[in-house]
């Protein structure tokens, strides 16, 4: 059986409701109710706690994903755009890449309450507990030769930073080319895929993960430090969060396609975490120690190793910071 969406929006205030008068809203019997229970908690991983007199209720109260809400915290000037709400999708990257290679209505918006196959880059998993993170893919159509969309993760980072800034997160800074941190801990990430031709037009999709309430169990398989909003101090409603984001995320895009990289270089550089430190840039089968200059006018790492300046671009390294993020 599927989650039932009507159940879960009962309970997503976290307070008791009876059996009796969860069967009367939803219209069913209480054994039915019972059913939908057990079939919500394993669809979803939320855990219900059943109290003899008082009822069900979720540990936690849940502020599900809610169109109206997301729309009203679009800032008005935002770029028109398709929003397309999911309950459980494999990615929400997968579905804004399908819809651009089909040729949909671009700019468009996937979020979902829950991804099946969350991914960092080059495959890596990406957790997210239902309900409670941003899992957001933006989809664009810039007019715009392939070589200029490297410098676009720079651009994006640069919106989810001031985003967060703005609604009063502090702290908080970025790992280029595309990790979020805040006191040494992962927050978030993006992933940006690209589809399309070298003569143009070409789609970009715009993938973001970001912790807002992690909870208090983590998969063993993470393997950093890692944190979320909550933690960070930053209170703030979910739809509320998921609007302003992709407001900033669709102002980003507009005025990465009308300006380039340059429109985003010193904006960078008050979020860079990496910027003169030391640190090791991983690519296929060698460890290149240096120091980080900067970001390049495509948006690659300048690093002054022993052997001089190398550029590196997004797609092929990882990097690890000495001491940490
Ligand atoms: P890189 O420097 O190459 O980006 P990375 O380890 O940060 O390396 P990503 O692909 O950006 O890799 O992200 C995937 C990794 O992020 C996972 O392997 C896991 O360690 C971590 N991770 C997974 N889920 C979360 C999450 N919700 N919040 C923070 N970190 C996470």
């Amino acid at each position: 059986m599927s989650v039932s969406r009507e159940l879960l929006q009962r309970l997503a205030d976290g307070r008791f409701h009876s059996g009796q008068a969860l069967a009367a809203a939803l219209g069913c019997s209480r054994s039915a109710v019972w059913k939908r229970l057990q079939a919500l908690q394993q669809g979803t991983g939320l855990a219900v706690e059943a109290v003899s007199g008082r009822g069900y209720r979720l540990s936690r109260p849940l502020e599900l994903l809610q169109r109206e809400a997301i729309l009203a915290a679009l800032p008005p000037q935002a770029p028109a755009c398709t929003l397309h709400l999911h309950e459980t999708v494999d990615s929400t990257n997968r579905l804004a890449r399908e819809a651009l290679e089909q040729g949909a209505d671009i700019p468009a918006a996937w979020l979902a309450e829950y991804q099946q196959a969350g991914r960092g880059r080059r495959g890596r998993q990406w957790h997210s507990p239902y309900g409670r993170n941003i899992a957001l893919s933006l989809a664009w159509r810039f007019d715009l030769p392939l070589q200029r969309l490297p410098g676009l993760s720079i651009a994006a980072g640069v919106a989810l930073a001031e985003c967060l800034e703005s609604l009063g997160l502090r702290g908080h800074g970025l790992k280029w080319p595309n990790d979020l941190y805040w006191q040494g801990a992962k927050l978030g990430g993006l992933l940006i895929e690209i589809v399309g031709e070298s003569d143009g037009p070409v789609g970009a999709v715009i993938g973001v993960g970001l912790n807002l309430d992690l909870g208090t169990e983590l998969p063993e398989w993470i393997d950093q430090p890692v944190t979320d909003l909550h933690r960070a101090g930053l209170e703030v409603g979910r739809n509320r969060l998921a609007g302003r984001l992709l407001g900033a995320l669709l102002e980003a895009c507009r005025l990465f396609e009308a300006q380039g990289l340059p429109a985003f270089m010193a904006r960078w550089r008050r979020y860079d975490l990496c910027a003169g430190r030391e640190v090791q840039v991983l690519t296929a089968g060698e460890r290149i120690r240096g120091r980080v200059l900067g970001i390049g006018d495509s948006g690659g790492l300048r690093l002054l190793t022993e052997a001089g300046e190398r550029l590196f671009h997004g797609g092929e390294v990882s990097l690890r910071l000495e001491g940490g993020a």
